[in-house]
């Protein structure tokens, strides 16, 4: 699958997010499925906003590049989002870019103007499929730039010559840049090769980006992306946009106020096309159900297993049969993961239940259940896992032993100074259990 990455100009914005953890839950779940994923998502590293902003900053292009790829891996680590395979960069494919535009100029498909080289996009068969509307009405709703010489208005660059003092690369039409949509073509055919499975983005970039991209490849003759998967929107409440009311600012805002998991549940409730609402009380909204979760982890002392999980291995590990499978109906289906979450929620309030009335081992295997199917879906649980010192444990076993005792008194004077020490002391039927 290809998934078209960020252009590292800026901080990450929360839409960044979105498809980011949308591909990530896609990606992982194939591979639960059993499938081997090859992933390939780009670093735009060279483009108009990089330029401007390294011009306006008096830095080099390929310090702001760098500063702001440092930045996005960040988010993506803090996200838990895994890396792809293969994270090409722009600047490094510009031969391939000058080849391919070369095709396409000797097809008679592109025209050379005194600004660059572009697509003309009336010669290519099915223009305007993903966009899902005719050709028409999409030329009425185009325009063209000023400094843009092109035939057409739905017409696209797919080499810009370079201004005075922009950064420039050597080709038959002058020196100069790739255009963004030559730059995905390239990268992913290359990396995945003709015919590949999957290309995916969020829905802003369906027309014109990927619609262009498609165009080259059938200008080329070569099969491309065989499926289309776009996300939707992410909203942030209209009017409720300004500061005072807290709305983030970015993901990197977000992450530095809230736990990265509950932006990923938030993201899991929604079906991936439909849009989401992303504010502070949404996210906390998601943080109260994430702690729901990491209770039931506490209570059954239960972390999340390590990475390679597939479906046979986690019945293997403990997952209930049964649920899993409902668990993949669900995934199955156009990835419903709000039927999926619904499931494992479900399934949290009946390993409470049972562990309630006494069935320790139901409670247990449907937990369990709760963590493998969470993590999954890369939603770790934090149960157990956690640190406690040498002092703290002597004193949380003298606790347990002044209860077993029934020195009420001493018990209770322990979990004071438990609690003055920042834990959360719970009394479970094992005994003290802890947590920050
Ligand atoms: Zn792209």
């Amino acid at each position: 699958m290809y998934v078209c990455g960020p252009t590292v100009y800026d901080v990450p914005h929360l839409g960044h997010g979105r498809f980011s953890l949308v591909f990530d839950v896609l990606r992982r779940y194939l591979e639960f499925r059993g499938l081997d994923v090859h992933y390939v998502s780009n670093i735009t590293d060279i483009d108009d906003h990089i330029i401007t902003r390294a011009s306006a900053e008096g830095r080099t292009e390929g310090e702001v590049a760098a500063q702001y790829e440092e930045v996005w891996w960040k988010a993506m680590d803090a996200l838990g989002v895994l890396r792809p395979s293969d994270t090409p960069h722009a600047t490094a494919y510009i031969d391939k870019m000058v080849t391919l535009v070369g095709d396409l100029v000797a097809r008679g498909l592109a025209y050379e103007t005194d600004d660059g080289v572009y697509l003309s996009v009336d010669r290519i068969d099915g223009y305007g499929l993903l966009a899902r509307q005719p050709l028409d009405s999409l030329r009425a709703g185009a325009r063209i730039d000023p400094g843009e010489h092109k035939r057409s208005p739905l017409d696209f660059a797919l080499w810009k010559r370079a201004k005075p003092g922009e950064p420039s690369w050597a080709s038959p039409w002058g020196e100069g840049r790739p255009g963004w949509h030559t730059e995905c073509v390239v990268m992913s055919l290359d990396l995945l090769g003709d015919g590949f499975d999957l290309h995916g983005g969020g829905i802003d970039l369906a027309f014109p980006h990927h619609e262009n991209e498609r165009a080259q490849a059938v200008g080329l003759e070569r099969p491309f992306a065989r499926h289309w998967v776009h996300n939707g929107w992410v909203m942030v409440g209209g009017e409720k946009m300004s500061k005072s009311l807290g709305n983030f600012t970015s993901l990197t805002d977000l992450l530095g106020r809230a736990d990265a998991r509950a932006y990923r549940l938030l993201v899991l409730r929604a079906h991936y096309r439909s849009p989401i609402e992303v504010t502070p009380a949404t996210v906390d909204q998601a943080e109260k159900s994430l702690a729901r979760l990491d209770d039931l982890a506490r209570r059954f002392a239960l972390s999340a297993p390590a990475g390679g999980l597939t479906a046979p291995r986690a019945v293997e590990a403990g997952a209930d049969a049964d649920a899993v499978a409902s668990f993949v109906a669900c995934m199955d289906d156009d990835l419903d993961t709000p039927g999926a979450l619904a499931g494992i929620f479900e399934l949290s309030r009946q390993a409470n239940v049972a562990a309630d009335a006494g069935d320790a081992a139901l409670g247990a295997r449907l937990a369990t259940t709760v963590v493998i199917l969470c993590a999954v879906v890369g939603v770790a649980l934090a149960g157990a896992g956690v640190e406690v010192d040498g002092p703290t444990a002597a004193l949380v076993a003298e606790r347990d032993a002044a209860r077993a005792a029934g020195d009420w008194a001493r018990a209770d004077q322990i979990r004071d100074e438990l609690t003055g020490a920042g834990w959360v002391v719970e009394d479970g039927a094992e005994g003290t259990r802890l947590h920050r």
